[in-house]
């Protein structure tokens, strides 16, 4: 008979570490299997922390964290082959707690922060510890077996696995991802002196960016590039999905080096000495590309359920950390009725489709589909829109005015007022679902 607890998390991510905070603090018996050497020793990713989830369950967590800036300026903005048009927000509120709960972290810090106030708890959290298999009674999963043979038994399994969740596919919730439904995110840490960062961006304090980049950022392929300030870091990365990669040709890891070296990029990049790399997938198949969630004695959060916003830049922090907790706030309902079948662990269903983990998958339902059969927005517009404001701003013999008509000819010329408006209308539907 195998050692048994309660519930058996799989991955000391953001979802797993948030679900076991909460069974631990409510006296589940609750242990965490996670891979890595230490929680966040596997974790990749940018990464801006949207921690408005985190607060309800840790609230002011910025302030015993390892968070590493409050993001108080955000940076969106299109590359051509050589410029750039950026669209730059700072809003002051930000500066002050709660910071918009927006932070910037590092991962091997974060989840290691993280997974200790589980422990704290009361969460057993097992390093080193690469589930294999689950264990089954019947057709209810009933534990897990990991490398080396150890078996753990349980009432239920959390898979928090993260994108490449094979257990979920073993449980025969999901199919193996299509190339349109899966990206690879690539990223390197920069190392660069917190009073170098402190002037090259103009930041006071704790203060930190986030910057966004899109069209020739990754060569007009279905995906973005991205720079975050950490406290003596960079983090800059870039995320494709797996068929624009294909189809592209080329290699991320080359996308990342030419990325770095854009006129507009290498200014902000330079001197910072490479102290990590790595590259890791992301779920992109948004509301569509949801598994089946639960099946008798198991669960599916965070990546490992696709739970990922936005195809422009990837926001699945803050739908990990709430799909845990619903997760961990259904399996109580189902301790007090002793019943771990299905017909009860389906409530998480219903809770994600009334919070906004659901709701905002489904208002982008048609994004990721949308993405792949409109090329001209990832390539073409971001161009043209760096063209027609460069022609605009360009001085010559040139009245004003015949400045601005030969930007509308321009403009008319090669997209058109029609079909100009049907593209925007397109974008805001797909992007706001209305
Ligand atoms: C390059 C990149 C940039 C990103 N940037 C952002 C960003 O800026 N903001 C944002 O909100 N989101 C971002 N994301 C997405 C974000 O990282 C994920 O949404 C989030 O990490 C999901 O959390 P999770 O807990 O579900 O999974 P993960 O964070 O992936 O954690 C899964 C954990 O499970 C462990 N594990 C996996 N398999 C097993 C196994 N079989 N046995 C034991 N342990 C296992 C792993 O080691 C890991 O610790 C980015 C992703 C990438 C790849």
């Amino acid at each position: 008979m195998p050692d048994s607890f309660d519930v058996i998390v799989v991955g000391a991510g953001l979802a797993g570490s948030a679900c076991a905070l909460i069974l631990a603090r409510n006296g589940v018996r609750v242990c965490v299997c996670e891979r890595g050497a230490w929680p966040g020793e596997k974790s990749l990713s940018g990464m801006i922390l949207y921690g408005r989830p985190l607060a309800d369950l840790i609230p002011a967590f910025w302030k015993d964290a390892p968070v590493e800036r409050a993001i108080t300026r955000r940076r969106f903005s299109v590359l051509s082959r050589d410029s750039e048009v950026a669209l730059d927000l700072r809003f002051e509120e930000f500066s002050h707690e709660p910071h918009n709960y927006t932070f910037s972290v590092l991962r091997s810090r974060f989840d290691r922060w993280f997974a200790r106030q589980a422990a704290e708890a009361g969460a057993t959290v097992f390093t080193e510890a690469l589930v294999e298999n689950l264990l089954w009674e019947g057709q209810q999963v009933a534990g897990v077996q990991l490398r080396g043979g150890v078996c753990l038994g349980a009432n239920v399994v959390v898979s928090c696995e993260g994108t490449n969740a094979f257990l979920v596919e073993k449980a025969g919730l999901r199919d193996p991802y299509s190339p349109r439904k899966v990206a690879v995110g690539v990223k390197e840490v920069l190392a660069l002196s917190r009073e170098v960062l402190q002037e090259r961006f103009g930041l006071e304090g704790t203060e930190g960016v986030a910057m966004e980049f899109f069209g020739q950022s990754v060569k007009g392929l279905v995906g973005s590039a991205f720079l975050y300030t950490n406290q003596d870091t960079l983090s800059v990365g870039l995320s494709c999905s797996v068929e624009s990669l294909i189809a592209g040709g080329i290699p991320p890891a080359e996308l990342l080096a030419q990325f770095k070296q854009h006129p507009s990029v290498r200014r902000w990049v330079r001197g910072g000495e490479r102290v990590e790399y790595g590259a890791q997938m992301i779920p992109e198949g948004g509301y569509y590309g949801i598994p089946l969630l639960v099946r008798d004695g198991f669960m599916v959060c965070g990546s490992a359920a696709g739970f990922v916003g936005g195809t422009f830049y990837h926001e699945g922090s803050s739908m990990a950390l709430l799909s845990g907790r619903l997760a961990a706030e259904t399996i109580l309902d189902a301790r007090r009725q002793g019943n771990y079948t299905a017909r009860v662990l389906k409530s998480y269903v219903r809770r994600l489709k009334r919070s906004p983990v659901i709701e905002d998958l489904r208002a982008q339902r048609h994004l990721s589909a949308w993405c792949h059969q409109s090329p001209r927005f990832f390539k073409e517009y971001p161009d043209l829109a760096v063209e027609l404001l460069r022609d605009y701003f360009t001085l010559s013999e040139k009245s004003k005015v015949e400045t601005h008509r030969g930007v509308v000819r321009k403009f008319q010329a090669r997209v058109g007022w029609i079909r100009g408006l049907w593209d925007f209308w397109r974008f805001r539907k797909v992007m706001f679902g209305r």
